[in-house]
Order: C-alpha cells, then sequence, then structure tokens
C-alpha cells in the first residue's frame, strides 16, 4: 500500500466521497478514510426523497453504495474500517496523517469530512439503555418497537422526519417537544401530524428513562406546569441535534463555541492545505445536496491548490 498521496480526505460520508469522485476525476491520487460504514449516517437512512435528480427516491444504503462506486471508479483508495488519529503539518507544507491502524501517510493535501454525531440528553437512563430502547436512528432500530408506544425527542427536522418513519412500526408515538410547536420544514410537520398515531407532548422535556434491563417509561417535566408525568415506552428515540466530529482537528484549525469548523467559501480552513466540508463545518443549511456540493468545492480548491504549488 502506497504512503504518499496528492490528497487525503478522513470521512467516506457524502461529503468525502463527493470530494473523492472529484480529486480522482482530476488524476490526483486520493486516499479516503472512513472508520465505520461508507456513506457514513446516509447509509443508515431508511429512504432519502429529497436529493434532486432522484424522483423516486432512493434507499441510503444504495445512495451510499454508488457514491462509493462512483469515488472508485475514478481510482480513489477507501479504506473502510481505518480512521485518522492525527494530522501533523510539516514544514515542507505536507501533512502526515496518523491512521488507526498505527501506520502513517503522507499527503501534500487533506480535506476534512468526518460529519457530525447525535446530541444526547445526559438523563439519568439515557446512558445505561443505548441499545435496549434508547437510540438515535429510528431508521436503524424502529423495526424492533412494532406494536407499542415509543416516545420521539425534539422538534426540528430530525425528530419530525425520524417520528415519521416510526408510525410504520410503533403503536403510538409521544412527541416529546419544549415548545408548542415543531420547527421543521412545514411540509414534513403536515405528515407528522396528520399520523392518527402521534400524540405531541407540549413544553416538555424528558427528566429521566426508566427501565432495569430494557426502557419501560419516560418521565416528562412540563416546563409550564412544573408538572411530572410517566409515560409509558419501550424506546425512546432521541433527536435534540448534532455534534461535529472536530475533535481530531480542534487545536488546528478554526471551530464556532459548539465545535464547527470555520470555512471560507472555498472550503478552506486557516491552515493552508488543509480544507474542511460538509455537516463538519459551520454552513447555512445542512441538507445533503448542500454538503455533497461542499464536498465538491473542496475537491476544486485542492486541485487549484496543488496547481500554485507545483
Ligand atoms: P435541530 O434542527 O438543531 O433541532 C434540534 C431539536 O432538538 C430542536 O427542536 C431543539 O429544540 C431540540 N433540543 C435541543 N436540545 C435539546 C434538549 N437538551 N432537550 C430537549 N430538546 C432539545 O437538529 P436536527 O433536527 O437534527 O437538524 C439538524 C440539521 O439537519 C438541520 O439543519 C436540519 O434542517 C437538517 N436536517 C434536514 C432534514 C431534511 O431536510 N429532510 C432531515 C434531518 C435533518 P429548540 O428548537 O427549542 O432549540
Amino acid at each position: 500500500m502506497s504512503t504518499n498521496y496528492d490528497v487525503v480526505i478522513v470521512g467516506g460520508g457524502p461529503t468525502g466521497l463527493a470530494a473523492a469522485v472529484y480529486t480522482g476525476r482530476a488524476l490526483l491520487k486520493t486516499l479516503v478514510l472512513e472508520k465505520q460504514v461508507p456513506g457514513g449516517q446516509i447509509a443508515l437512512t431508511a429512504a432519502i426523497d429529497n436529493y434532486p435528480g432522484f424522483a423516486d427516491g432512493i434507499s441510503g444504503y444504495d445512495f451510499a453504495q454508488n457514491f462509493l462506486r462512483h469515488a472508485e471508479r475514478f481510482g480513489a483508495e477507501v479504506r473502510i474500517g481505518t480512521g485518522a488519529t492525527k494530522i501533523v503539518p510539516e514544514a515542507d507544507s505536507s501533512f502526515t496523517v496518523e491512521l488507526s491502524d498505527d501506520t502513517r501517510v503522507s499527503a501534500k493535501a487533506v480535506i476534512l469530512a468526518m460529519g457530525r454525531h447525535p446530541r444526547m440528553l445526559e438523563v439519568p437512563g439515557e446512558q445505561r439503555l443505548i441499545g435496549y430502547g434508547v437510540s438515535y436512528c429510528a431508521t436503524c432500530d424502529g423495526a424492533f418497537f412494532r406494536d407499542v408506544p415509543v416516545a420521539v425527542v425534539g422538534g426540528g427536522n430530525s425528530a419530525v422526519e425520524e417520528g415519521h418513519f416510526l408510525t410504520r412500526y410503533a403503536s403510538e408515538i409521544h412527541s416529546i417537544h419544549r415548545r408548542d410547536h415543531f420547527t421543521a420544514q412545514k411540509i414534513l410537520i403536515e405528515q407528522y401530524m396528520h399520523a392518527p398515531k402521534v400524540r405531541p407532548v407540549w413544553h416538555s422535556v424528558v427528566e429521566e428513562i426508566y427501565g432495569e434491563k430494557e426502557v419501560d417509561a419516560v418521565r416528562v417535566r412540563n416546563l409550564q406546569t412544573d408538572e411530572t408525568t410517566e409515560i409509558p415506552v419501550k424506546a425512546v428515540f432521541i433527536f435534540i441535534g448534532w455534534i461535529p466530529n472536530s475533535d481530531l482537528v480542534k487545536d488546528l484549525v478554526e471551530t464556532d463555541e459548539s465545535g464547527r469548523v470555520a470555512v471560507n467559501e472555498l472550503m478552506e480552513t486557516r491552515v493552508p492545505g488543509l480544507f474542511a466540508a460538509g455537516d463538519l463545518c459551520v454552513r447555512p443549511i445542512y441538507q445533503l445536496a448542500n454538503v455533497v456540493a461542499d464536498g465538491v468545492q473542496a475537491a476544486v480548491s485542492v486541485e487549484k491548490y496543488l496547481e500554485t504549488r507545483k
């Protein structure tokens, strides 16, 4: 296996793989590091209905596999199960990237595309019951909870979309949100609110998740009345936002208060040769189409950057 690359892309989700299609087509020697599954979060999504050009929708798995094949067709090497553990800028303006398999590679440029992971509620019972009813992915775990009541926490696009997905399986969905309305896109809210199984629980927060071996109930506090109630549920699906996976570079690049990487419109970070794109970054919206576009922009910027270094 080679150890010298024109570009190393950290993260093999849609952003990283879109970048790899473009760097591959530009004949740059490209390595993509993906420590879990190619496609990242999107590979776990049941159906993608809002990616322009896919009029009938596409499953997340198929979408991810297409991205992978596309990147590999143009010569990108995709290492699955291997992550980056350290990125070291060198005096000659290249980077040494240390890998989770205790090897290292050298790159003339690096694209950061590590994405983000779900935020936790941080209430008693949550951590202990992950995998036993506490979940952050309805499309992954929803089918385990057929004909039983479940709770969904949050009021943004994720909560409403994933909650709607759960209407296929659960007997009822207690949709717990701290406001008196959802803030998701209108079309998503409409579909969700029309589903007969959905029971909004407004002005409310989860204070504790009960259950010895698996989830039995949640304790919910109404923020207006201060009243607490127990809702019997077999699962709690939590969608209260995301945390960027920027630990790897927090001492290298500029981040905002929530850890999102600051980039300009060319996807440049403050370090020459180090680019970042997609969910990891401060972006105006976090839609699949625009994080893919970010990956494309980062790749084109890398190409131009390497031209200037020749
Ligand atoms: P989000 O928009 O940040 O929404 C987070 C939700 O969780 C909000 O309702 C928030 O309530 C609530 N929340 C935050 N912290 C909480 C806490 N500690 N306890 C209780 N509730 C809490 O996150 P998201 O829905 O995951 O969406 C993230 C981004 O991805 C958005 O830009 C979204 O548009 C995009 N996305 C798009 C799609 C799509 O287009 N199909 C699907 C999924 C996600 P407050 O409003 O009161 O803060």
